[in-house]
């Protein structure tokens, strides 16, 4: 079964894909991702793969967006792909160079583009889950890129609230305001060049949480220059590495590339980073609860202006 289930309550779409229980066991000490796996080139840097379980697919059956009913249901047709960020098996994500983060960028972005041609994508969305405790077991680094057939509920809440400040506010982007007062009030400002900053937003909901947002006003991957593109891999390379450095350890983290519809190109909004750890302390680990995750409600431990002043301190300098 592979069918997307309407949710009436919350007005949103569940991913039904059952296939994905009989993903094969893979024998010991073998990587598909790895160079001689015959899954992939002998010699690459960086490399998209079809997932071999997609959630969303180009086989599947078209989705309906008029698709209504309690019970509605329609299908999920799209595309998954992984992104190899490098050839080299254990090497973790925040020890990528920064010409290899810069390849890994114009892969999103060819990838991005390749989509915006596809009338079945409504958002390219582009992320990594990194570390044991988001349910990652293979430590290959890499991300992966879910070309979605609708806009998924967190990214229309973010449109929602980005138009009503605009209708409020002569047309201003809410994101351009957001960084300008992040930039102004500075406590929380982890590290920012020209192109782009990076700060624990003031109402963070994840422990060390921390946003990269483009000084620029850009929507998606597509409107980013060179220069953009190069100030944008360091300063991933920069909070990666700030992570690792904070507890000494590889922090295991949710990274979200958010970027804007493909087609709803008159709605406001700002192509920007998420980074969302899930280490809360050196010891512990934050899980997403009944509070959280039945009431939609987070809570936090740790002053963000405080863990800005902690990842300021961590290695790499930034000053
Ligand atoms: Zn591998
Ligand atoms: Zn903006």
């Amino acid at each position: 079964m592979h069918q997307l289930r309407w949710h009436a309550l919350l007005q949103q779409w569940v991913v039904v894909t059952t296939d994905r229980q009989n993903r094969p066991q893979m024998p010991a000490n073998w990587c598909p991702f790895d160079p001689g796996s015959g899954r992939v080139p002998d010699h690459y840097d960086v490399h998209l793969y079809p997932n071999d379980f997609p959630a969303f697919s180009p086989a599947a059956d078209p989705f309906d967006p008029d698709a209504d009913g309690l019970f509605a249901e329609t299908g999920p047709r799209g595309a998954c792909d992984v992104i190899l960020y490098s050839p080299e098996h254990t090497l973790p994500p925040s020890r990528l160079t920064l010409e290899n983060w810069r390849k890994v960028i114009d892969l999103w972005t060819r990838r991005t583009c390749e989509h915006a041609a596809n009338p079945d994508i409504a958002l390219v969305a582009v992320f990594e889950n990194c570390g044991e405790a988001v349910g990652v077991t293979m430590p290959h680094p890499h991300g992966q890129i879910y070309a979605m057939p609708f806009i998924p509920p967190t990214v229309q809440r973010e449109l929602t609230s980005a138009q009503q400040y605009a209708d409020a506010h002569d047309g201003e982007c809410l994101f351009c305001r957001l960084l300008e007062e992040e930039l102004k009030q500075g406590a929380r400002i982890v590290s920012a060049d020209e192109h782009f900053a990076a700060f624990v937003p003031y109402a963070a909901r994840f422990p060390a949480e921390v946003a990269i947002y483009a000084r620029r006003h850009v929507r998606t991957l597509l409107d980013l220059s060179e220069e953009e593109k190069a100030s944008l891999a360091r300063t991933i390379s920069i909070i990666r590495k700030k992570y690792d450095n904070l507890y000494g350890f590889l922090m295991p983290l949710m990274m979200p590339v958010k970027q804007a519809p493909l087609r709803a190109t008159s709605t406001p909004y700002h192509f920007h980073i998420q980074f969302l750890p899930l280490q809360r302390s050196p010891t512990k680990l934050k899980y997403l609860a009944t509070i959280e995750t039945a009431y939609g409600t987070f809570l936090a431990d740790t002053a963000p202006e405080q863990m800005a002043e902690s990842l300021r301190r961590a290695e790499p300098a930034t000053s």
